[in-house]
């Protein structure tokens, strides 16, 4: 009842308020108003402590691919917790979840990304693959070459590798000094930053940006280049669809490694495997996460090509590299279990052929035209909607108006999770998500739209 309930959240509020510092959050002033409880969830449903059911539009973070409760996920995790709740793989041992999870990967994995190196968030898949492309060239004889370049607006993570790699400006700001010998380049933001240009010209000029860059810092001095396919936490950002064959090129030309950021875009969210193979190109070394076990557990890994893991196996040295959880055994067993039922289901073409055309043209057609609608892109389940003031001139609100904090607090409001990126409102529901959901979520997102005009 209504008493209960409201017991439940103040009890939990109160807790909250007095202990728990929360990430990416101004923790005093959301105290003062409490944070919302959620209490369990089903499908691509949330509920919050008041009753109220919530369409989760951004399957957490970007991650809970398969849907809540999938009861595959909750006993392999249960089974291999009875079995070998942890144990190591550091000191000459092994066991069997992580190396069939290894094997599971490679065979998901495109071109000869058949080696696997595990951590446990997207983050430290990134310092993984900052460390390896580095020690790489040293182990070429070249340490010289330690320049990686990523660029403006990307997200790679939040540890201080993670943070140095990114473009975030606020992250920048605290918390430094950041790890040197980091470069950036332009995104490929086409709606916001190219003008009068075509797309395909936007996508060479820069992917050009690229070689510049090279040429400025030398080409011999650099180890590798970082991108998200399709930029997530920047506002869902599909580059245009030359940009990543250019750079690939590029990369070829000077010798520099590539790396692609498969965060968010890895596990089916953009309709195949990897973002990569989507947006076309084959990258030497990739980082995993979030889908990897739909969030069920914390496990990460990075998959890596030929070239660099037969510079690593045949060199005989160790990598003085790892985290206590890596290949964390019930992690693993999940992960498994979640590739499998990802494989049974045959999540991939519905995502390319049948959920993700139908998400993206239900969404055109509910909002597309609105007013306070500038653009919409993306790609497989994963979309950024440009909310301008004038949708002809493509003007933003002025800076004293949040638009995109006033339409998510609707979204919250009225049982959506929708979540602002700046003036972008960004949307990454699970892949498991039916056709009659995702016309109750465009309905919501124009409702919520109508609201915040
Ligand atoms: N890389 C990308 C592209 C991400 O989107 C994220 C998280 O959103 C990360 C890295 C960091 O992952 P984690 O939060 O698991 O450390």
């Amino acid at each position: 009842d209504n008493n209960s309930n409201s017991s439940i959240t103040a009890d939990v509020q109160a807790l909250d308020a007095d202990h728990h510092m929360h990430p990416f959050t101004n923790t005093g002033a959301l105290n003062k108003k409490g944070a919302r409880v959620i209490t369990h969830a089903d499908g691509v449903y949330l509920w919050d402590s008041e009753g109220n059911k919530i369409l989760d539009g951004m399957a957490g973070l970007w991650c809970v691919n398969m849907g809540y409760g999938r009861t595959e996920l909750i006993e392999a995790a249960n089974e291999q917790m009875k079995q070998l709740p942890y144990y190591n793989t550091f000191f000459q041992t092994t066991h069997a979840p992580v190396a069939q999870l290894a094997k599971e990967i490679a065979s998901v994995t495109p071109g000869d990304l058949n080696h696997i190196f595990f951590a446990n968030s997207g983050s430290e898949a990134i310092d993984t693959i900052m460390r390896m492309v580095r020690q790489y060239w040293s182990i070429q004889g070249k340490p010289y070459r330690n320049i990686i370049i990523a660029r403006e607006n990307a997200y790679h993570g939040s540890t201080i590798g993670g943070t140095s790699l990114g473009g975030m400006g606020g992250m920048h700001n605290q918390g430094g000094p950041l790890v040197p010998n980091i470069s950036r380049i332009r995104q490929p933001y086409w709606y916001g930053e190219a003008g009068d240009m075509s797309e395909e010209e936007f996508g060479i000029l820069c992917a050009k940006a690229l070689e510049e860059k090279i040429l400025e810092v030398g080409p011999d001095n650099v180890a590798a280049f970082v991108g998200e396919p399709i930029q997530g936490a920047g506002g869902v950002i599909v580059p245009p669809a030359n940009y990543w064959t250019e750079i690939q090129k590029i990369c070829t030309k000077y010798d520099v490694l590539l790396a692609a950021d498969e965060v968010i875009c890895g596990f089916g969210r953009t309709g195949s495997w990897f973002g990569c193979e989507t947006l076309g190109f084959t990258p030497d070394i990739m980082s995993m996460a979030k889908g990897l076990s739909s969030g069920y557990l914390p496990i990460a890994a990075v998959a890596v090509g030929d070239r660099i893991s037969n510079a690593f196996i045949g060199h005989d040295d160790d990598f003085n590299h790892g985290f206590t959880y890596s290949g964390h055994p019930v992690a693993a067993a999940v992960a498994i279990a979640n590739i499998q039922l990802m494989k049974k289901d045959n999540i991939i073409d519905y995502v390319a052929k049948d959920i993700g055309p139908y998400f993206q043209q239900k969404l055109r057609e509910a909002v597309g035209e609105h007013p306070l609608v500038g653009h919409i892109e993306g790609v497989g389940l994963v979309a950024g909607i440009a909310l301008v003031k004038d949708k002809a001139t493509k003007a933003p609100f002025s800076d004293d108006i949040d638009v995109g904090m006033i339409c998510r607090d609707h979204c919250f409001a009225n049982g959506l999770i929708m979540r602002a990126v700046g003036s972008r409102m960004v949307l990454s529901p699970p892949l498991v998500i039916s056709h009659a959901e995702v016309d109750e979520l465009c309905d919501k997102v124009q409702r919520c739209f109508d609201l915040t005009l």
